[in-house]
């Protein structure tokens, strides 16, 4: 691995932590030469600590070590990732991680995701993917029919019928979505600058 230390007046280059079983960022660091050297001979993490101003192996003093399991570097060889295996909590709140979620878009944004992905990837075994080459009066026909499907079993009682409607609609909106080349993000901003001029959609 070719890093290039010279790049910051300091020498530190950033490193990237992440759990290597789910590729969760559990932190971020900075290592020297030496910290990297260091890293690599000990197989535990090692920084060049800013505020020790020393080089600390990430779990000195609390055992929580992070074991080495992979490294890369970028394309500019400016940034370190590393894949370890945190033997305890990573934070030295007990956190394992050391970021908080400020904010989360949550699972419907993963959806929207992997519905691009189906699509950009041209997923031959995609239902989704399918449905949107038909092209985007299909995917609007189909959105229309799953509306009309949902306000029927509105009139109903079968909350299970209702809620899978429900579920239906969305999905399928969020496909019309990506036919007209727009994303739930768009929606959303729209929403937000009503917030401060409240009136019906007509
Ligand atoms: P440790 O390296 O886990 O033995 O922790 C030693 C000291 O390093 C702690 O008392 C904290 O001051 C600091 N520390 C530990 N973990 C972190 C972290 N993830 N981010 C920042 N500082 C940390
Ligand atoms: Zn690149
Ligand atoms: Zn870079
Ligand atoms: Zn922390």
């Amino acid at each position: 691995m070719n890093i290039d230390f010279n790049k910051s007046s300091d020498g530190l280059v950033p490193v990237i932590i992440q759990n290597y079983l789910n590729n969760k960022v559990l932190m971020l660091g900075y290592m020297d030469e030496e910290a990297f050297n260091k890293t690599q001979e000990l197989g535990k993490v090692t920084f060049f600590s800013r505020s020790k101003n020393r080089l600390w192996t990430k779990g000195e003093e609390s055992g929580n070590f992070l074991e080495v399991k992979s490294m890369a570097v970028d394309c500019d060889n400016d940034t370190i990732l590393i894949k370890a295996k945190p033997h305890g909590p990573t934070c030295h709140t007990g956190s394992v991680t050391c970021f908080n979620e400020v904010s989360n878009h949550g699972f419907i944004y993963e959806l929207e995701q992997t519905i691009n992905d189906r699509i950009d990837f041209d997923d031959q075994e995609s239902y989704t993917n399918k449905l949107y080459k038909k092209g985007l009066n299909k995917v609007a026909q189909k959105v229309g029919e799953e509306a009309v499907e949902l306000v029927i079993e509105a009139k109903d009682n079968n909350d299970d019928l209702f809620l899978n409607e429900a579920a239906d609609l969305m999905y399928h909106y969020l496909i019309l979505l990506k036919a007209k080349g727009f994303q739930l993000e768009d929606v959303e901003n729209v929403l937000k600058s009503r917030e401060n001029a409240p009136r019906r959609p007509e």
